[in-house]
């Protein structure tokens, strides 16, 4: 039924009588319709969502209330600043049928079929026919749509909104939008463990917020033609070769990266911290930058950006994906092995020998139904050997991928032997873990990693009769450990805390190693506190491998200075 504004009083008798219209006040400020339909939309329109949430394993019936209030809040907010930018005198009306309708059509099939609405979902929604849009019509829907959209529209429609000039609009606009940003950023700074944990855990849960699923699936789409063909990865470092510590050697290097994971920088006694977390590293003649700092805050973010040549500043941007280092060191003619105690490695060893732990089944390191990190150096002259003699002939370089310090369950990570401090906190929501058990049971993650350094060293001095061994460690972000509410890790890195964010960077040399690279762990010590990074790493383990490349930068290479000529 088509609504019209009132009309002036005519004294025409014929004219019909006039609708029945609800007596409205001078006008609704367009603020107050964006508000209540965003509140709409936050809340009845999500139904799908909040289901979902009241059915999570892992959520206890406080924990779900408190994480469902929490995105309520945010997805009202984020609705409010979106149609803060569509509310003008012609547009704020249909901005706001399109979100209605958009959030009903979504919650239906989100409710009915029990999907989530992401790109792919969304492609095939454009891609439909009218064949199979008519199978989809059902009386269910047209209910949902009624319920949800077509009531509110009605009233929505028949609202007067006050109007205000064009200048005093901008300024109510760009107020609210402005408010409503500095709100969500502070409820997501407040919630933001409980939503970054159930996010991290159930990453189906992001698709179920509605309608902003159906714009953000549609944004990609539309930005699709302007990203990178990931399917493609483009060659690097195509000039490698070895350098002049190959001619004659006697012995070849074999090199050890061990790459740690939610290791804190601060937490290593190696770098000054006050409990003895490193006791069998301090027996040994190591380098231990103090002052290492990630790429990203997740191991996603580090992992890729940590073996590629980009750096921080240029990874996301990149034109295209790359090689990594360790496809640089295969051209090289060296040989490459990773092997994996963790969930992969990111595409990093896509074109090298690689290995996952996962099945092994070894006593007494993988009882619990994961393997602890030594399990790594179980076999592991077995799996060198079976790499190509002509490679190994020539160096080896091994990444051993660690469980490290991963949370929440921290016990988890350190056999029962290596517990140094106790009682640890063995509950994994850790917000109901007193502080002394949460740092004591993440503390002994890190006297593990301790004692795999210390193994591994051992395992390579044991190779100095054929090789000249050394290792680097180097972790991919750190941990919050409940500093200012906040747990485990993930911030974004603008915002994230240095504890995220600062990363332990360990050498050890053999004599062998030194003599082959002119390099000495005396030269290494007395620069521990110069700023390094993740962008340093592919530099570096090039350096150490005196590999050649026009990619090699030598000034990000953090041994350079201490090669002799
Ligand atoms: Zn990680």
């Amino acid at each position: 039924m088509p609504l019209r504004p009132a009309t002036p009083a005519s004294s025409s008798a014929t004219r019909p009588a006039p609708l029945p219209t609800v007596r409205m006040p001078a006008g609704m400020r367009p603020l107050w319709l964006v508000v209540l339909a965003s509140l709409w939309i936050a809340t009845a329109c999500n139904v799908a969502l909040w289901r979902e949430l009241s059915r999570l394993p892992g959520l206890s019936g406080g924990q779900a209330l408190t994480i469902s209030i929490a995105l309520a809040l945010v997805i009202a907010l984020a609705t409010t600043a979106l149609l803060s930018l569509l509310a003008w005198r012609w547009t704020l009306k249909p901005a706001i049928t399109l979100f209605l309708l958009s959030a009903a059509f979504g919650a239906y099939f989100m409710m009915a079929y029990g999907v989530v609405i992401d790109k792919t979902m969304m492609v095939n929604t454009l891609q439909t026919d009218v064949r199979e849009t008519r199978d989809l019509l059902n009386w269910h829907l047209l209910a949902t749509v009624l319920v949800l959209a077509v009531l509110p529209l009605v009233l929505v429609w028949r609202q007067k909104v006050r109007r205000a000039g064009a200048g005093r609009q901008v300024l109510a606009n760009a107020a609210t939008l402005t408010a409503s940003c500095v709100l969500l950023v502070l409820v997501v700074f407040l919630f933001f463990q409980s939503i970054a944990s159930v996010m991290r855990n159930y990453t189906h849960v992001r698709y179920l917020i509605n309608p902003l699923n159906s714009f953000y699936a549609l944004g990609t789409i539309a930005a699709k033609p302007f990203q990178r063909d990931e399917s493609l990865v483009l060659p690097l470092g195509e000039d490698a070769k070895l350098g002049a510590s190959y001619t004659a050697q006697t012995k070849p290097p074999l090199l050890l990266l061990v790459l740690g994971e939610t290791a804190r920088s601060g937490n290593f006694s190696l770098n000054g911290y006050g409990r003895p977390t490193n006791p069998l590293l301090a027996k040994e003649d190591v380098a231990s930058q103090r002052n290492a700092w990630s790429c990203g805050t997740s191991t996603a973010a580090s992992l890729p950006c940590m073996f590629s040549n980009f750096g921080r500043e240029a990874y996301d941007s990149r034109p295209a994906n790359y090689e990594g280092m360790l496809d640089v060191l295969q051209r090289a003619g060296l040989a490459v092995l990773w092997i994996d105690n963790q969930s992969g490695c990111k595409g990093a060893c896509d074109r090298v020998p690689n290995v996952n732990t996962v099945a092994l089944k070894v006593p007494g390191l993988c009882d619990s139904g994961e393997c602890f990190d030594e399990v790594m150096l179980h076999g592991i002259d077995e799996r060198i050997a079976a790499l190509p003699a002509e490679r190994r002939a020539k160096g080896v370089v091994v990444v051993m991928h660690q469980m490290g310090g991963h949370g929440p369950a921290y016990y988890k990570r350190s056999p029962q032997a290596s517990k140094k401090f106790l009682p640890e906190c063995t509950d994994n929501a850790l917000q109901s873990c007193t502080r002394e058990g949460l740092l004591n049971a993440y503390d002994n993650s890190i006297v593990y990693t301790d004692q795999l350094l210390a193994s591994s060293i051992q395992w390579l001095k044991a190779q100095e009769a054929r090789s000249a061994p050394a290792l680097l460690y180097l972790a991919d972000h750190g941990e919050s450990l409940g500093e200012n509410n906040l747990y485990l890790h993930g911030m974004p890195y603008g915002i994230a805390p240095d504890v995220q964010k600062r990363v332990p960077w360990i050498t050890w040399l053999s004599p062998g190693f030194e003599q082959r690279s002119k390099l000495t762990t005396a030269c290494l010590k007395q620069q521990l506190d110069a700023p390094v990074s993740h962008d340093n790493y592919f530099h570096s383990v090039l350096g150490l491998m005196n590999v050649q490349t026009s990619v090699y930068k030598p000034a990000l290479d953090i041994y350079a200075h201490c090669a002799k000529p």
